[in-house]
């Protein structure tokens, strides 16, 4: 029987998602060749590559909006500085919430000015800064909207009038927001969206261009937007199994479908965390990730039992990230609740035994 796979990412996707990718990697469209071994420029492949980009709109509610989306490689590591390449002209504002931010705020650091408009470093990083300002004169304001490593999610974002760019590599596809509010959105797709691989963007159009850098090619949106994509040969498999997951989300009833089933396993397991007296949530309350749970045992001699007991029901991935410890269920939109589910009957089966 397949594991509760809890794993933070690349992580869970749906059956039928890899029971597809694996029939397209033998015969793609019963063409008699594998999808992985075709010209990224043949017709069946470009249709996959524009049924993506369709969906990402449709699925974000982004058409006809004045949206381009792109599928480049390099992870969302390489957007902390392309954001920057293509958009810092002077100074940039950045939030910093965790590991992530930190990173693209020291690959924008190389670019201009920035200013750390507020950073919860001093706990750990285990709530979000809200009272803080934005300075009128920067170029953008960047954010990341769920920190996988720490637990924490933006429940709300910043009006502002400079363009809004956010990493939304760990809850993108995930929850219901004004996704038009966004002028930049960059997310890997190891967690809600595919296997690693390939990095989704999706930019407002008419941000770009308006510095005077030379851009290398294979850093430039707009060079990329120009060519579909397809500037260089872009991770074919990777993009098949994100159009085959959008697909897959699209037929459930898309992200209004997909935020109620989030909503109610992340209600399951942070219930738990606070009834049992085993356990104990480390980040604030009102900031609790709905995808990314973090919590620790009250007890650190129950480790080696609980470990076990894991183990023995079949849940992978529950370790925290080395930065934080303790335990950490990455709960992401394939997660069925039914491996919520598994995971509380073991923490209540371990308080029952101590
Ligand atoms: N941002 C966030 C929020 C992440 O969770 C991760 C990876 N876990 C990254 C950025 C880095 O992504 P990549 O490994 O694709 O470069």
């Amino acid at each position: 029987m397949k594991k509760h796979n809890f794993s933070a990412g690349p992580c869970i996707l749906p059956e039928e998602v890899l029971q597809k990718a694996a029939e397209a990697v033998i015969n793609f469209n019963n063409d008699d060749l594998s999808l992985i071994e075709i010209s990224h420029r043949s017709k069946s492949f470009v249709a996959v590559m524009e049924k993506a980009r369709s969906l990402v709109l449709e699925l974000l509610d982004l058409e006809g909006k004045g949206y381009k989306v792109l599928f480049l490689q390099g992870g969302a590591s390489t957007q902390f500085l392309m954001t920057a390449y293509n958009l810092l002209h002077k100074k940039a504002a950045y939030l910093n919430t965790g590991t992530w931010s930190g990173k693209a705020i020291k690959e924008a650091k190389l670019f201009g000015e920035l200013v750390e408009v507020a950073s919860s470093k001093d706990q750990n990083f285990n709530y979000i800064p809200k009272d803080y300002s934005i300075p009128e004169d920067v170029d953008y304001f960047h954010c990341t909207s769920n920190n996988t490593i720490f637990g924490t999610q933006m429940k709300s974002f910043p009006q502002t009038e400079s363009p809004l760019v956010c990493d939304m590599s760990s809850d993108i596809f995930s929850r219901r927001l004004d996704f038009s509010k966004f002028d930049l959105i960059y997310a890997g797709a190891q967690k809600n969206m595919g296997p690693a691989g390939t990095t989704l963007i999706v930019v407002k159009e008419d941000i770009l261009g308006k510095i005077d850098r030379v851009i290398p090619s294979m850093l430039d949106y707009q060079v990329h937007i120009g060519k579909d994509s397809m500037f260089n040969t872009p991770s074919v498999f990777a993009v098949y199994v994100s159009m085959l997951t959008l697909e897959w989300l699209k037929d459930l009833g898309g992200i209004p479908f997909i935020e109620k089933v989030n909503q109610k396993k992340a209600d399951l397991l942070y219930t738990e965390i606070d009834r049992n007296p085993l356990f104990k949530g480390v980040v604030a309350v009102e900031d609790r990730s709905v995808m990314n749970a973090t919590f620790v045992l009250t007890n650190e001699s129950l480790k080696d039992t609980f470990d076990t007991m894991l183990k023995d029901a079949g849940i992978n991935g529950l370790n925290g990230h080395r930065s934080v410890g303790g335990y950490r269920a990455s709960m992401y939109n394939a997660l069925p609740l039914h491996s919520v589910q598994a995971l509380v009957d073991v923490m209540q089966e371990l308080e029952r035994k101590s």
